[in-house]
């Protein structure tokens, strides 16, 4: 297995290809959804990268990047045996050579970063946009895989691609989920057994809501349905949002290409989700 920590072993690797690149940057703590996504990408390209890095840069001051799960040698292991053959795993000093305070940064649009998890969490969508133009650049890939679990990055970075005009195809794998509903997720591992028991109703929830999002559907009520039903397992809401899946902007009425968007804290966890609409 080969696994790249500097720029210039990566890139003359990427060099001696002759076919295209797909790149799947993840944070480690690798589950199936991720391993779905490294699947769909060796269908698109003869090669495949998965980067691992926890980007410091997409968390807030409150939030968990110092307790980040870090498991490198297992994710190595399940890759390997995934038949994933090639990795780069940078450090910080490879990242932000000159520490996060004084760079450049990528801004994404307004519109898509300040809805949802961006009204909660400043900072992180910028986060994303600079450690993903950084991993573009120094791994140059035909491919970019992304994930409809983070659906919101997903549409945030195919806006990035489209206004730097960067030179990548932006390709979206479905959501993974667990047997019983809940979206796989590296924060997962967060939760504690009675946690856990609970956790698949907010997939449950949105699931209801998008079932009966028709279009005679009053969302206001729904949307106060759903969240009284969150809080009552336990749950403590974030955003629970019926959204136009391109503007992300909020929808009062059904439409097509709609989705139902949530955030809640279990606990210590953070668990989000989102799931479309079958109009
Ligand atoms: P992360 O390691 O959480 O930054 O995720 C890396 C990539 O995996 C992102 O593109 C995520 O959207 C994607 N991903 C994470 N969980 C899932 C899932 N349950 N289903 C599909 N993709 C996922």
């Amino acid at each position: 297995m080969a696994i790249f920590k500097d720029i210039a072993s990566v890139r003359q690797w990427r060099q001696s290809l002759r076919g295209p690149l797909a790149l799947v940057p993840t944070m480690g703590n690798l589950h199936d959804g991720h391993l779905a996504l490294v699947k769909l990408a060796a269908t698109r390209a003869e090669q495949v990268l998965v980067s691992i890095y926890v980007n410091p840069l997409q968390f807030g001051p409150r939030e968990d990047f110092a307790n980040y799960p870090r498991t490198l040698d297992r994710d190595l292991q399940r890759l390997h045996d995934a038949g994933c053959q090639t990795v780069f795993a940078p450090d910080d000093g490879l990242m932000y050579p000159r520490g996060r305070q004084d760079i450049s940064i990528v801004m994404p649009p307004r519109s898509l970063s300040k809805v949802l998890c961006g009204a909660s969490r400043p900072g992180h969508f910028a986060g994303v946009c600079t450690v993903l133009s950084k991993l573009l650049h120094m791994v140059a890939p035909e491919i970019l895989l992304l994930g409809e679990k983070d659906y919101q990055q997903l549409r945030i970075v195919q806006q990035m691609v489209a206004d730097l005009n960067l030179n990548v195809q932006v390709l979206p794998g479905p959501l993974q989920r667990e047997a019983d509903g809940l979206a796989y997720s590296s924060r997962n591992t967060y939760l504690n057994p009675a946690e856990r028991q609970v956790a698949p109703l907010l997939a449950q929830t949105l699931f209801d809501l998008a079932r009966r999002s028709t279009s005679a559907a009053n969302i206001a009520s729904l949307t106060t349905e759903g969240w009284e039903r969150l809080e009552q397992a336990g749950f403590l809401p974030d955003y629970l949002e019926l959204c136009d899946a391109q503007t992300l902007q909020a929808l009062d009425v059904p439409q097509p290409d709609a989705r139902w968007f949530a955030a809640a804290r279990l606990g210590q966890t953070r668990l989000i989700d989102n799931v479309i609409v079958p109009l």
